[in-house]
């Protein structure tokens, strides 16, 4: 497979403590959880010089290899401990599906531990967007979405969730995608899990995503998307982070009564609370928030809705981006009626706010939204 992220070492080798079966296991370090003084330091530890530390850095980061077979500048010796130390194998390709002339990707990955989670690469003409999830299955439990039905197994590791972005990366670089050589330019927080209840391992993968090489993966701050459920508190903190990446919040429903059943969680902090706290983050970052909406037929996608959703975005420093809905196996619900999307669109602009439809990349490959479940690999 292509998609290899780190030379096969024995999995044996690992203490069996360290690997329960499930998916309930730490997974072992690796130099994009640390910063790099950090990786110094181990790199020192080991008895080398603790530049070694970057030019580490720089082939995971900067050409996308964790082989030492491909770290000509480091001595012969040095290469096989270091790379044990602090590029272990993390994710493993367990199956792959591309669309769309192959400019779409998904990928099922398989953690040390055994847990299952999936990436998609969208090349589009003018840049490369990659879906990540932030953890194996999800807690959420929103009940149109295909990983909130499986449940949390757990919270992937920073390096977990930047190895994902490094392995489109290596695919770009190497002209694997159709449309020559390229580079990821956006990341979006919208694969399995909720971001920001995986808080302290997402914010530092967005750090390391963005730091310039050595020390991350150079993607601008602005091209990368954080997309949550509405965790008010988390969304409070992370604007006070200094980032300016952008916040979207799932909000699907402009009524508690509705948003309660749709967004679980929304009994815990209702719409106007998790709109104030995006409308702190849009204050403080200078960033306009994407409010995103999936259309649901004859649920959530009435016109009255529409101008509930329009008076209170109107003025804001927001955007409405509407998914139709991508029904999940064995759902009753649909997206909605092209008439109804339409008509829900006219009152959004009627309000002033601006709106897009998301395209639907991936559908048939289930790498579209809500999608991005285990049980894909179950399937014939
Ligand atoms: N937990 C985060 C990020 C993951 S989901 C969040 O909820 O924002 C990314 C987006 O896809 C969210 O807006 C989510 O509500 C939406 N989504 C989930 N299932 C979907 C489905 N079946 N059809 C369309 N959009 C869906």
């Amino acid at each position: 497979m292509p998609l290899v992220l780190a030379s096969p070492g024995p999995a044996g080798s690992r203490p069996a403590s360290n690997r329960p079966a499930g998916g309930r296991g730490r997974p072992p370090r690796h130099l994009a959880d640390l910063p790099l003084a950090e990786r110094r330091a181990v790199v020192a530890g080991l008895g080398q010089p603790p530049f070694r530390a970057s030019q580490l850095s720089r082939h995971f980061f900067g050409r996308y290899t964790d082989r030492p077979e491909e770290m000509s500048d480091l001595p012969l010796a040095a290469r096989d401990p270091l790379t044990q130390a602090l590029l272990p194998r993390l994710l493993t390709p367990e199956r792959e599906l591309a669309c769309d002339g192959g400019t779409t990707r998904k990928t099922l990955w398989r953690t040390f531990d055994g847990a299952l989670v999936e990436s998609v690469l969208m090349r589009y003409p003018d840049r490369v967007t990659m879906c990540v999830s932030s953890q194996a299955g999800c807690g959420m439990a929103c009940p149109f979405c295909a990983t909130g039905q499986a449940g949390l197994t757990r919270n992937l590791s920073t390096a977990e969730i930047v190895a994902q972005v490094v392995a489109g990366a290596r695919l770009l670089a190497r002209g694997e995608v159709p449309g020559g050589a390229g580079r990821v330019s956006n990341i979006v927080f919208m694969g399995m899990g909720e971001p920001l209840a995986n808080y302290a391992s997402v914010l530092a993968a967005v750090r390391r995503l963005t730091e310039p090489v050595p020390e991350g993966m150079g993607i601008s701050q602005r091209s990368v998307t954080v997309s949550t459920v509405g965790l008010v508190p988390a969304i409070t903190r992370l604007a006070a982070e200094g980032l300016s990446v952008t916040l979207a919040v799932s909000l699907h429903a402009p009524d508690d009564e509705l948003r309660d059943t749709l967004v679980p969680v929304n009994r815990r902090w209702k719409v106007a609370e998790v709109l104030d706290a995006a409308w702190g983050y849009a204050a403080t970052t200078g960033r306009r928030v994407s409010i995103e909406y999936a259309l649901i037929r004859d649920i959530n996608d009435h016109a009255w809705r529409a101008d509930q959703l329009g008076s209170l975005l109107a003025g804001r420093l927001a955007h409405v981006n509407l998914i139709p809905l991508n029904p999940t196996p064995g759902s009753k619900w649909t997206a909605s009626r092209p008439a109804a999307q339409r008509e829900f669109v006219r009152r959004l602009e009627a309000h002033g706010v601006p709106v897009t439809v998301r395209d639907t990349r991936g559908r048939e490959i289930d790498g579209a939204c809500g999608q991005l479940a285990a049980s894909a690999v179950a399937r014939p």
